[in-house]
C-alpha cells in the first residue's frame, strides 16, 4: 500500500503536466469557430447566430430559423437549395424577413405559408411578396375583412403565386424535407380567427417540428381525433404560448424535446400564460423563447436536433 502511494506521489508532476497540457489544448481547441458547439458547451455569451447559422454542417441538414419579431411569427425553412417561410410577422417586419433571406442566400421560395390573417403573422407578407420569388402560397379557407388581408390577398394574386388551400393530409415537399398539413378542416367553421390555423408537421430524416400558427385548444383536440401523428422533436409553442392552446393532451402527443416560443418581453397580453408555461415544464422539453434568446436557429440533421440562439443558451 505504502509503495504504491508512494509511487502514485511520485507521478504527480507528470499527472499535473498532462492535465495542464489537455486544458490549454481543449483552451485552443475551442477558439475554433463550432467546436463548442459541437462539443456541446455553452457559453453566456454566444457568438452571433447569424454565423452560427451560416457555418458548414457536416452532410445534409434542414434548418428551421425562427425570427426574433417579439410577438409575431417569422420562420425560415431550409433544405438544400430550397426554402420556405411561414408567416411574415408584423408589418415592420417585411424588411427583416427579406434582408434575412438575402443573408441566406435564398433568392426564392418554393412555400409561403400564411397560418392565419393576423396582423402579427401576414402583416409583412406583402413586402415578402414583392420582393422575393414566391412559387406557391398555402392559405387555411379563413375570411377576413381587414384592409392588411385584403391588400395581402392582391399582392399574394399580382405575386403570381399558385395558391393551395391548407386540406389536412395533403404533404408537400420541400428539397429533402416533407411536411404534412393537419389542420384547419375546410369542411368547419371556428368561432375564434386563431383556430383557422395551417398547422403542419415537417419531417427530415428521422426528426420533426411541429408548426401550430396561432391554433387552439379545438382543432389541436381535431388533429388528435383523427389520429394524425404529432410526434415531433420541436413544437413551435402554440399561439405564444396563450392559454388557449397547448392542451395536456395534445402535449402528450407531440411529446417535444424542445419548445420554441415566439414572445415578446413588453407583451400587453399576459402572455405567455403561467399555467401554459407549467404545462411546457411538464414535458422536460428545453424550451427556447425569442425574448430571451433572440433569433433561434435549430438544425436537424441525422435524426439529431442542435440548438443555436442569437443571446444565450435555454433556460
Ligand atoms: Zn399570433
Amino acid at each position: 500500500m505504502s509503495a504504491r502511494r508512494k509511487s502514485n506521489r511520485k507521478n504527480q508532476p507528470l499527472v499535473i503536466g498532462i492535465c495542464a497540457a489537455i486544458l490549454v489544448l481543449l483552451g485552443l481547441v475551442t477558439q475554433i469557430p463550432g467546436v463548442k458547439e459541437s462539443l456541446g458547451i455553452q457559453t453566456d455569451a454566444p457568438e452571433p447566430v447569424a454565423r452560427v447559422s451560416t457555418a458548414a454542417v457536416s452532410g445534409e441538414y434542414m434548418r428551421v430559423h425562427v425570427l426574433d419579431c417579439g410577438q409575431a411569427d417569422a420562420i425560415v425553412v431550409t433544405q438544400g437549395d430550397a426554402a420556405m417561410l411561414i408567416d411574415a410577422g408584423e408589418s415592420e417586419h417585411g424588411k427583416v424577413v427579406l434582408d434575412y433571406l438575402a443573408e441566406l442566400g435564398v433568392e426564392e421560395l418554393s412555400f409561403f405559408v400564411m397560418t392565419h390573417p393576423h396582423a402579427d403573422h401576414i402583416g409583412g407578407a406583402k413586402k415578402v411578396l414583392e420582393g422575393v420569388k414566391v412559387h406557391t402560397v398555402i392559405l387555411s379557407h379563413a375570411e377576413h375583412t381587414t384592409k392588411l388581408y385584403e391588400n395581402t390577398l392582391d399582392a399574394v394574386e399580382a405575386s403570381g403565386a399558385e395558391v393551395k388551400p391548407a386540406k389536412p393530409g395533403d404533404v408537400y415537399t420541400l428539397g429533402g424535407a416533407e411536411f404534412t398539413i393537419l389542420s384547419p378542416n375546410p369542411d368547419k367553421e371556428y368561432e375564434d380567427l386563431n383556430d383557422y390555423s395551417v398547422a403542419f408537421l415537417m419531417s427530415y430524416e428521422g426528426s420533426s417540428m411541429l408548426f401550430t400558427g396561432d391554433m387552439g385548444i379545438k382543432p389541436e383536440g381535431e388533429i388528435l381525433e383523427k389520429g394524425y401523428n404529432v410526434k415531433c422533436n420541436v413544437l413551435k409553442s402554440g399561439h405564444h404560448g396563450s392559454k388557449t392552446a397547448s392542451s395536456q393532451a395534445f402535449l402528450d402527443a407531440a411529446d417535444p424535446d424542445i419548445i420554441v416560443m415566439t414572445v415578446a418581453s413588453d407583451t400587453k397580453d399576459n402572455l405567455p400564460n403561467a399555467q401554459t408555461l407549467e404545462r411546457y415544464e411538464k414535458t422536460g422539453a428545453a424550451l427556447y423563447r425569442s425574448d430571451r434568446d433572440g433569433l433561434i436557429v435549430l438544425t436537424f440533421a441525422g435524426g439529431q436536433v442542435s440548438v443555436d440562439t442569437e443571446r444565450r443558451a435555454a433556460a
